[in-house]
């Protein structure tokens, strides 16, 4: 079986390296063309001459424009790499029979209230980077390829850089760091996200009614401050030299941003744990994991 992947380096993608070797003939792409293979995003037409090239029976994109402030000023850009590729995707999927794992995020949300998101809930982004990932979903549910979207939240992974990184980086030089508390979600493992790609892969050959779109987060839920909070405990239980004293709460309206975040990040993985048979670990467990493997603990 050929599977394609796309993002190969990101956080997600750099783990599907890992899991997704033992299913196949693997080939793995990043921005870069190599060998007349392009995996540029941006570059729609070079994109579809490839999957023709590779003809692949699963395309797997953990490619996307992830820059949520960024994207405010270069919609075009977030919307071609966001909505026109996955277009462009999905077109070639559905024309080669192919499955298309994508993923998606909790930012299609408008983060009101304080109820997990289903999957069936009403999307209404409140910036750009979610208006440009909604438009990917929508292009592959028009299509007709077979396709498994999975909606996550707050990745992190051992490589990369993400949120617990930074904490530990500013928690070096500063006595007092201020943390956004009024914004919840569940911190997610790429490593997590990459292994239950590959175990619902392993599930749709077999039963292709399973097909469709799944929110993936680790179990429990936080705020940011209270993430940061579960990091810099670790991180000084494990005798890391740490300048910090104090982490305070502050509201989302004190840190003003170019894009707006929804305060209600939960998302309600029922779906996903029923049709798959699978256990989603609580937030910490994975955050701890990640923290021994960067600080070598
Ligand atoms: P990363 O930002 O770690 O990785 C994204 C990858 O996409 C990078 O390797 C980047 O390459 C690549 N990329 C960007 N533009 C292009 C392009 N034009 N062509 C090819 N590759 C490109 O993201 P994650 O691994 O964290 O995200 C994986 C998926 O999960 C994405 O779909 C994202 O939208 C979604 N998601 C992520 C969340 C998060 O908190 N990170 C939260 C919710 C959903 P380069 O390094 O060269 O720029």
């Amino acid at each position: 079986m050929k599977i394609l992947l796309l993002g190969k380096n990101g956080q997600v993608g750099w783990e599907l390296q890992r899991s997704l070797a033992p299913l196949g003939d693997l080939t793995a792409l990043d921005r870069s063309t190599v060998n007349d293979l392009c995996g540029d995003l941006a570059d729609l037409d070079a994109l579809r001459k490839t999957i023709r090239l590779i003809n692949p029976q699963i395309i797997v994109n953990a490619a996307a424009y992830t820059a949520v402030d960024k994207a405010e000023s270069e919609p075009e850009l977030a919307d071609r790499v966001n909505g026109r590729a996955t277009q462009v995707l999905a077109e070639e999927a559905a024309a080669l029979e192919a499955w298309l794992v994508h993923y998606s995020t909790d930012y299609v949300f408008n983060g009101e209230g304080s109820t997990p998101w289903s999957e069936t809930a009403a999307v209404s982004p409140v910036n750009h980077y979610g208006a440009s990932k909604l438009l990917g979903e929508q292009a592959i549910i028009a299509s007709n390829c077979k396709y498994l979207i999975f909606r996550t939240s707050w990745v992190y992974g051992a490589r990369g850089n993400n949120f617990a990184k930074t904490m530990l980086r500013l928690a070096k030089d500063r006595e007092t760091l201020s943390v956004i508390a009024d914004q919840i979600g569940a911190p997610t493992g790429a490593d997590l996200i990459a292994d239950v790609t590959a175990l619902a892969i392993q599930h749709i050959l077999q039963r292709p009614e399973l097909a469709g779109l799944y929110h993936l987060a680790a179990a429990g839920e936080v705020s940011w401050h209270g993430y940061a909070s579960h990091v810099i405990d670790f991180a000084k239980a494990n005798g890391e030299a740490l300048a910090v004293k104090e982490i305070k709460s502050i509201e989302t309206v004190a840190y003003p941003t170019p894009a707006r975040r929804p305060l209600n990040s939960r998302l309600d993985t029922q779906k996903l744990r029923d049709n798959f048979s699978l256990h989603l670990p609580d937030w910490q467990s994975g955050v701890t994991r990640m923290l021994r493997e960067v600080l070598n603990k």
